[in-house]
């Protein structure tokens, strides 16, 4: 049987991690390029945000979850995470400076749909992301 301190004590909890999630949510809104959690670790210490790289992990992985934030895995395994628009859409990512443009594929869309349907595969999602050098690292 619970002691009548424990749900208050969690309850405590609760509220610093939905605090700590919103400061994750707010820092990440701010930035243009696909950042890592260490990445997001470091700025937000550097804002004066005192939250822990576990919670950060735990955050974006929640996010990436529920479609709230769009992940891509580098060439090197690394998982990076952007607040993106809410269509489906690509990217483009710039692997030297992080610059990523949203990019739409209609001829993608079409050849995902129509290899789906030809071996009567339902549900099917797809990931396609472009990575290279932005017009400014190419110079
Ligand atoms: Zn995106
Ligand atoms: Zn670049
Ligand atoms: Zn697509």
């Amino acid at each position: 049987m619970a002691t009548p301190a424990a749900p208050r004590a969690f309850a405590e909890e609760g509220r610093r991690d939905t605090r700590q999630r919103r400061a994750v949510r707010e820092r990440l809104a701010d930035s243009e390029s696909f950042i890592s959690a260490q990445q997001l670790h470091d700025m937000m210490r550097a804002g004066g945000d005192k939250v822990a790289l576990a919670t950060i992990y735990r955050t974006l992985q929640a996010m990436a979850e529920v479609g709230e934030v769009d992940t891509v895995r580098t060439v090197d395994g690394e998982t990076l995470y952007r607040k993106c628009g809410a269509h489906h859409h690509h990217h483009l990512v710039c692997r030297n400076c992080g610059l990523t443009v949203e990019v739409d594929g209609p001829s993608v869309e079409q050849w995902a749909s129509k290899a789906a349907a030809a071996h009567g595969f339902t549900d099917v999602k797809h990931v396609v992301e472009l990575f290279g050098l932005c017009a400014q690292c190419s110079q």
